[in-house]
């Protein structure tokens, strides 16, 4: 039975709280009345930030008994054009570090009440995300660190939200890009994060290098460019001691892989992806000095990415098809999979699991995330409805 969420609420020790965030009380208690601070219902007792508030950051979650806070992930800012930008962003630093930004979900791991959590960019536990990381982490490293927690990406086939099959990854593997601590969210400096991480075996993002400020661009440029017709998404630049926010820059080809999924349910995601991938094009064609076949190759991508998926979509649902997104999970439990049902319902999210289908020690589970607004929408403009 659902425990009543006042009586939770009063067992929210705020003044504690307060502290440990190091906002004021009356920040908590407003956020709380308002349900910016909510209660998650869920195998665990946890509150979570639906919005920032002052300089706590959106998705930050808050257990109970004790009380513990993981930090929302910090956002991360991009650069367009990479010179002007990292001279300015890294003005009092001499040498930065670039990483692979990988293209998975963020996820943050820690341990909790003696149990490793796998928490989503919304401050939610994921419980599939959850069984994947008891089984890719060993619990040596929570038990001499339950102080920390791993903010890595989840990337791989099996992935219910952002699924890639060319990091050659079986399944689901996580690479962790940055150590925090529990209640500050201090992050751990670059080198000192990735020997902690080998040392236990835990896999990181990988490191293309450090570079001075002043040169970085070309090196980034060419790794970019390396990329060549892989999908890998881009770079993030840091500080190695983490004191100066990280940048991100990403490569067309992914930006223009995002699009022509967005423009298939492009009812439900299309306008949040449209215009900074359209500005982004613009910009790295002028910093890279593109002639004007290489321009015009480039606005031909980009179209194609925007306009084929949708045409795709609209004749599917023209032969009366469902539009719908095809994901798939692979769990060791198959109360994991009922878990994740009563999860993504919780988030509000359509979708249709299919039979699990027995593979080795595990089971393959195909879900269908229906994108309703797309389904809507194309078929009311199909049967005549006017745009607007
Ligand atoms: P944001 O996270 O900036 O709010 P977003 O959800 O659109 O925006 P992305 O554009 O994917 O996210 O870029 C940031 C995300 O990139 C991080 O949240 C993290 O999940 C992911 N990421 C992948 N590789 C790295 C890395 N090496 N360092 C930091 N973040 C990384
Ligand atoms: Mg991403």
């Amino acid at each position: 039975m659902r425990r009543d969420v006042s009586e939770l609420e009063n067992k929210l020790e705020i003044a504690k709280l307060s502290g440990l965030l190091g906002i004021p009380e009356h920040s908590i208690s407003g956020a709380l009345k308002r349900k910016t601070l909510q209660f998650v219902h869920g195998k665990r007792e946890l509150f979570r930030f639906d919005k920032p508030v002052s300089s706590v950051e959106g998705g930050t979650s808050v257990f109970l008994e004790p009380l513990e806070v993981v930090r929302g992930f910090p956002k991360i800012s991009r650069t367009l054009m990479l010179y002007p930008a990292l001279i300015k962003h890294f003005s009092s630093i001499k040498k930065v570090v670039v990483e692979e930004k990988m293209n998975g979900y963020n996820v943050r791991v820690a341990l909790i009440k003696d149990e490793i959590v796998a928490i989503t960019r919304g401050g939610f536990i994921c419980p599939y995300t959850t069984e994947k990381a008891n089984d890719l982490i060993k619990r040596d490293f929570f038990r001499d660190h339950p102080d920390l927690v791993l903010c890595g990406e989840m990337v791989g086939p099996d992935s219910p939200y952002v699924p890639k099959t060319f990091y050659n990854i079986e399944s689901l593997d996580f690479f962790v890009f940055d150590v925090r601590e529990k209640n500050t969210g201090n992050p751990m400096p670059v080198n000192e994060r990735r020997k902690l991480m080998d040392e236990y075996g835990i896999k990181s993002v990988h490191l293309f290098g450090e570079f001075d400020v002043g040169e970085v661009h070309t090196a980034i440029t060419g790794i970019i460019k390396s990329f060549g017709n892989t999908l890998r998404e881009g770079v993030v630049i840091k500080d190695p001691e983490m004191n100066i926010p990280a940048v991100k820059y990403t490569s067309s080809l992914s930006n223009c892989q995002d699009l022509r999924y967005a423009f298939e349910f492009y009812n439900d995601f299309g306008r949040d992806f449209f215009f900074g991938r359209v500005c982004r094009e613009a910009f790295q064609s002028v910093e890279w000095d593109e002639d004007e076949e290489s321009a015009r190759k480039r606005c031909r991508k980009l179209g194609e990415s925007i306009i084929l998926p949708m045409i795709s979509t609209i004749r599917k649902k023209k032969a009366g098809e469902l539009i719908a997104e095809n994901v798939q999970i692979r769990v060791k439990n198959l109360t994991t999979v009922s878990e994740f049902e009563e999860y993504l319902r919780l988030l509000g999210i359509d979708a249709v699991f299919e039979t699990p289908e027995k593979i080795g020690d595990e089971y393959l589970i195909r879900i269908k995330k229906i994108h309703q607004s797309t389904n809507d929408k194309t078929q009311t403009i199909l049967g005549g409805q006017m745009w607007s």
